[in-house]
């Protein structure tokens, strides 16, 4: 080493001379008492006794229905009548709204919610019951129930219903409002089913698969 290059290092080295007997006593310290320096207070320690003795929960991501809020006041206006699925395809047909009907004659007006028969059907909108008819003219076996929410100038009707309400009720969203009768006698083979009708205000008829969809949610 040149003479020159070590007088370079030397401001360096008094340096690290000076940090090293700053610091030895604290390293001489650490060693004699690991737990002087660093110990965790015993409030860090209670919660970290508190952590470990909670069960781990697993979270679970669902698939829920979930209704449109048409007046913006934070709750959904809308519910899905049997807590399943619309129909998909069988021999009778789509159950999809728009779906051909009678070799295209005619467009399905409502969306079929898979159900089994028996089971509750649920108000698919808040209001009261405003008229209980039959689906088919000159047939009393299978009713509709209609519902009219005046606040929001929407009515919905569910077809297929055995009615467990008269008119005049008043129904909340989601109630049970009777149970879904069996189809197998006038469409054999074909999916049980509540059938609905939604009309916004104006009676325009209008696809409920649009105002109830389905969307995530994370359970803890
Ligand atoms: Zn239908």
């Amino acid at each position: 080493m040149q003479s020159s290059d070590a007088k370079k290092l030397a401001p360096m080295a008094r340096a690290a001379m000076g940090l090293a007997l700053v610091f030895a006593p604290m390293v001489v310290a650490a060693m004699e008492n690991p737990h002087a320096i660093h110990r965790p207070s015993p409030a860090l320690m209670e919660q970290l006794a508190q952590l470990a003795a909670q069960p781990q929960r697993p979270v679970r991501k669902e698939l829920v229905w979930s209704g449109a809020d048409i007046d913006g006041d934070g709750a959904p206006d809308f519910a899905n009548p049997t807590g399943a699925a619309p129909r998909g395809h069988d021999d009778f047909g789509d159950g999809r709204f728009g779906a051909r009907r009678d070799g295209g004659s005619r467009s399905h007006e409502g969306v079929d919610y898979v159900g089994a028969a028996g089971q509750d059907v649920h108000a698919p909108i808040s209001g009261y019951v405003t008229k209980i008819g039959y689906a088919y003219a000159g047939s009393s076996d299978l009713k509709f129930v209609e519902i009219t929410n005046p606040a929001l100038g929407y009515v919905a009707r569910a077809f297929y219903v055995k009615p467990g309400v008269e008119v005049g009720d008043s129904v909340r969203l989601g109630q049970p409002i009777g149970t879904i009768e069996s189809l197998q006698r006038r469409y054999p083979g074909i999916i049980n089913h509540v059938h609905l009708e939604v009309m916004e205000p104006g009676g325009e008829r209008v696809n409920a698969a649009e105002l109830i969809t389905q969307k995530t949610v994370v359970r803890a």
